[in-house]
């Protein structure tokens, strides 16, 4: 007996639609791509009862012949691809000509349309699988296309549908990502007659503040690399910004939102010990490749991308992310001109100096420093603590407040910084930059200490053991698994070694990393959390303006080793906001 039957055509088409049309926001995405195609500059979306009641999407494009309204509705029609070739060169948002028949498919469809060239429009309105309706109607050139009724069909699907709130929310966040990624195009959006967005056209930097609406002004980076023919641009957010949920994470390829967890891991490494491990850093970026490096024809979505070369576009986001993030580090929003103790004379401001300069800069950004250390005679000097102490105290005093903060009038700012994070950030630069052959400020112990270790540890420390010299400790093997302490580092409060390297060995067990470069990373970091230039509960004006002075020498002030922000500042109008 033959059990195999051909589906019906209205079956096989629900089936295939389920793929495309998940949600109300799969079918805004989809009409918006096909307005977008359709070369139009104004796009409205029409939302009722979060899409399950309707959704229409007005364009003022290029419209499509009687025919062709037809034509649309069928499964595999469009008019974006003619040669399987044609696949490795797509330059519209839609080729897979499935989405009007998925719509179609899953809801009653009303389709209105007008050509440049023809006289009047005409309407068509799509049921169950064919048209129910034709007519001539008056209508401006463009299309507009309501799909009512979602899964009316479809039952089950309909009650998969989540709460109005959430359906929205899925909508609201696939409009972004089309205007974001079109912001020449004017973009609007009424849910329940109220205009939820009116984004006009203009540029992406003004689309994103339009979009985001408050506080993103002073939140964004710019991105601008090109190598050889693969293109990332865009914005990133200040690391201090970053926040705790995901969501505002936006990676377009050749214009189109992408899910890339390569791509976004890529970008949050580039922040890594700038943000803390659970934050996610806002980014808009955009990558610009050759079509043919690219398959997006992955997944009836179209969010998924496959690039030949991977990895290489892996190491070019993650390089481009963090040369940006090093330009925004050496040019702090503070006016340090006018703080005789900091940088006089200086022009730290390389955001406008070309990408080509930078590394110049930044390196003269460190001879800056060095001068302004000479004065001081910090230079060369082998201890933390000045010896003329006298230079370095000025009318702005510094004032402690509580034990960890200290507050410090630059220009027409207030700082508040977190002096322990800053004596990290100090301590973890300092060590970083030393010569793992060489003892450096070592100053020795009156009494040798032993610290005896089991086997494992002791294998860890033979790991470790260059690193742990070149901090300062003056150690030597004893025996079969100890070790001796003859020397500690110098120009350091009271620190205890043995509980430093048993947090040395700690914290290398709990990273699973092998890399030498990683092993090294987290013993200054470790290091610089245990160790102390100043130790005191009550700090003097010398002290706190030593600890100012040496984090702005840092090469990035801004953060401590573990990502934390090292000062904040306060304008006047954030002060004056208070009252
Ligand atoms: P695809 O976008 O993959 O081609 P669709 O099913 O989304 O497939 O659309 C089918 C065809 O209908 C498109 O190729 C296009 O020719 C036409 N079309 C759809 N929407 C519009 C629109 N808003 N303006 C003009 N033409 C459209
Ligand atoms: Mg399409």
């Amino acid at each position: 007996m033959n059990i195999i039957n051909k589906l019906p055509k209205s079956v096989a088409n629900q089936i295939a639609a389920g793929e495309v049309i998940q949600r109300p926001s799969s079918i805004v995405k989809e009409l918006i791509e096909n307005s977008i195609d359709a070369k139009s500059t104004v796009i409205k979306v029409i939302i009722k009862d979060a899409g399950k009641q309707s959704i229409s999407v007005i364009d003022n494009g290029m419209g499509m012949s009687k025919v062709d309204s037809k034509n649309c509705f069928e499964r595999h029609s469009t008019s974006k691809l003619k040669e399987a070739d044609d696949l490795f060169h797509i330059k519209t948002m839609g080729f897979r000509g499935e989405a009007l028949a998925s719509i179609a498919a899953v809801s009653e469809v009303t389709l209105k349309t007008k050509t440049e060239n023809e006289k009047t429009g005409y309407q068509i309105i799509f049921k169950d699988g064919s048209v129910t309706k034709e007519n001539d109607i008056s209508f401006e050139k463009g299309t507009s296309i309501t799909a009512k009724n979602l899964f009316y069909n479809i039952p089950a699907r309909r009650n998969f549908l989540k709460s109005n709130n959430v359906e929205i929310r899925h909508i609201i966040d696939e409009f972004i990502r089309s205007a974001l990624s079109h912001p020449n195009i004017k973009f609007i959006l009424i849910n329940e007659e109220a205009e939820m967005y009116n984004l006009d056209a203009s540029n992406l930097k003004k689309r994103i503040l339009a979009a985001f609406k408050k506080g993103y002004e002073n939140n964004l980076i710019t991105c601008d690399e090109k190598y050889g023919a693969i293109s990332i641009s865009g914005y990133i957010g200040k690391p201090e910004n970053s926040k705790r949920t995901r969501g505002e994470q936006f990676l377009f390829v050749n214009n189109r939102f992408i899910k890339s967890a390569y791509i976004n891991h890529a970008i949050k490494n580039s922040y890594e010990g700038l943000i803390e491990e659970k934050k996610f850093p806002f980014y808009i970026l955009f990558i610009k490749i050759n079509t043919d490096l690219v398959d997006i024809n992955i997944h009836p979505t179209k969010t998924e991308i496959k690039f030949e070369d991977e990895k290489l576009i892996y190491n070019l986001v993650k390089s481009s992310v963090k040369k940006s993030l090093d330009k925004f580090n050496v040019s702090p929003s503070i006016n340090f001109d006018t703080d005789i103790n900091f940088t006089k004379n200086i022009n730290f401001d390389i955001s406008q100096t070309k990408k080509k300069e930078i590394t110049e800069s930044h390196s003269q950004k460190k001879k800056d420093w060095e001068k302004i250390f000479e004065n001081v005679k910090v230079e060369n000097s082998d201890k933390f603590l000045f010896e003329d102490t006298s230079s370095i105290e000025n009318e702005n005093n510094p004032v402690q407040f509580l034990e960890n903060f200290i507050f410090k009038q630059v220009g027409e700012k207030l700082l508040i910084f977190n002096h322990k994070f800053c004596q990290q950030r100090i301590l973890y630069e300092k060590y970083k930059t030393s010569n793992i052959n060489k003892y450096t400020n070592t100053q020795q112990n009156l009494f040798p200490q032993y610290i005896e270790f089991n086997e494992s540890d002791f294998k860890i420390i033979q790991d470790i053991f260059d690193d742990i010299k070149s901090i300062g400790f003056n150690i030597d093997y004893f025996g079969k698994s100890s070790i001796v302490i003859n020397g500690i580092p110098s120009g350091l409060d009271d620190i205890n070694e043995k509980e430093i390297i048993d947090d040395f060995i700690e914290k290398v067990k709990n990273n699973n990393s092998d890399l030498k470069s990683d092993k090294r990373d987290i013993i200054l970091k470790s290091f610089s959390k245990k160790a102390r230039i100043i130790n005191n509960k009550k700090l003097s004006i010398i002290e706190m303006n030593l600890i100012i002075d040496r984090l702005f020498a840092c090469e990035k002030p801004k953060y401590s080793p573990d990502g934390k922000q090292n000062f904040i500042e306060l304008g006047i109008d954030k002060v004056e906001n208070l009252f």
